[in-house]
């Protein structure tokens, strides 16, 4: 039977109740966990993640929380696993890289597609290795990412395969499709919003896993509300995949969480009415713990300042002015995350 796969084990998918699909516990720039001034706590940070995520159980029904952090961005199994053991809520943890601009170490780049495919499936199979030990905690989905990424405003550029793919993240998004084609674990996407403007970036990504045999029902592509166009995400919906709410409550390229929201909620109420409403899971894509200095050319993310609560308490209400009520938000938020993220677990 399908299960759903958390750093403290495998769950039945009709335990996981509320979801969100792409938050980060902890989020660190390559190579911040090799400076001082962002050394953090494990004990402290996972207790106060925990209290966070239990009092958002407690208010809103929260059950189960995707901690997509890609294995270069402070993906520490010993946060993942205190955190989960301190909280009531599921942790999923995550195998995959961010986009080259910003990730995937000198190392990864090195490898071929088979190899990073193995490594992937060791990180979902047996446990992720991580400060030069093996941990028993494993991953329950694929991060794979492309694009610019933030920062950097422009469109990617367009490579010789005639993809705003890179050939390292392509070697990347390759493996993910032949990793998920033997396992059929899930796997959650990252895009570039400003592609969207030249290209669909969640058809790109899905055409190369689907080459390597992969299932693109288990397939959720991520940002593609930051920047919507209702015919492009239709395209991504009709391949097979589904697609995810995220950057509720943080104004990512846009002047205000306000006009970002309510292009969001337009555009989920405009997919549900159409017949669309299957194909969508939440989050916010928040940061608990920002590993920064606060000085030197980092920007002022703002993905650490949305409140938990702000999904029910500011977007639901948005939502319902356009029609979307409580049923609906149940297909979103309970029923469609865990049959993308349950599989059969080896
Ligand atoms: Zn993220």
């Amino acid at each position: 039977m399908a299960k759903i796969r958390t750093v403290l084990g495998d769950i039945d998918p009709a335990d996981a109740g509320v979801m969100l699909t792409h938050e980060h516990i902890i989020y660190a720039n390559p190579g911040a966990d090799l400076d001082h001034n962002t050394i953090y706590d494990v004990d402290e940070v996972s207790t106060t993640v925990a209290a966070s995520l239990d009092d958002t159980k407690q208010r809103f029904g929260l059950g189960t929380m995707v901690d997509l952090t890609a294995n270069e961005l402070g993906r520490n199994p010993e946060t993942l696993k205190k955190t989960a053991q301190k909280t009531g809520v599921n942790i999923i943890g995550t195998t995959g890289f961010f986009p080259e601009r910003i990730g995937i170490p000198y190392h990864f780049r090195k490898q071929d597609i088979g190899y990073i495919a193995e490594f992937f499936e060791r990180d979902l199979t047996v446990g992720m290795a991580y400060a030069n030990r093996l941990w028993d905690v494993k991953a329950g989905v694929i991060k794979i990412a492309t694009g610019s990424s933030d920062g950097y405003d422009g469109q990617t550029p367009i490579q010789d395969s005639g993809l705003r793919v890179t050939p390292i993240e392509e070697r990347i998004v390759r493996a993910a499709g032949r990793a998920q084609a033997k396992l059929g674990c899930p796997i959650n996407t990252h895009t570039e919003p400003s592609d969207y403007e030249v290209t669909n970036p969640g058809l790109e990504q899905l055409e190369l896993l689907i080459e390597e045999g992969a299932d693109p029902t288990k397939v959720l592509v991520g940002h593609a509300f930051v920047h919507p166009n209702i015919d492009q995400m239709i395209a991504i919906i009709e391949r097979g995949a589904m697609l995810q709410i995220d950057h509720i409550g943080i104004p990512w390229r846009h002047s205000s969480a306000d006009e970002l929201d309510d292009l969001i909620a337009k555009h989920v109420a405009e997919l549900a009415d159409r017949g669309y409403l299957d194909s969508m899971t939440f989050s916010y894509d928040r940061f608990f713990h920002w590993c920064h200095t606060g000085g030197g050319t980092e920007s002022n993310l703002l993905n650490e300042a949305v409140q938990m609560s702000y999904l029910w308490e500011s977007f639901v209400p948005r939502l319902a002015k356009y029609g979307f009520g409580e049923k609906e938000l149940k297909t979103v938020l309970v029923d469609n995350p865990a049959r993308l993220f349950a599989w059969d677990v080896k």
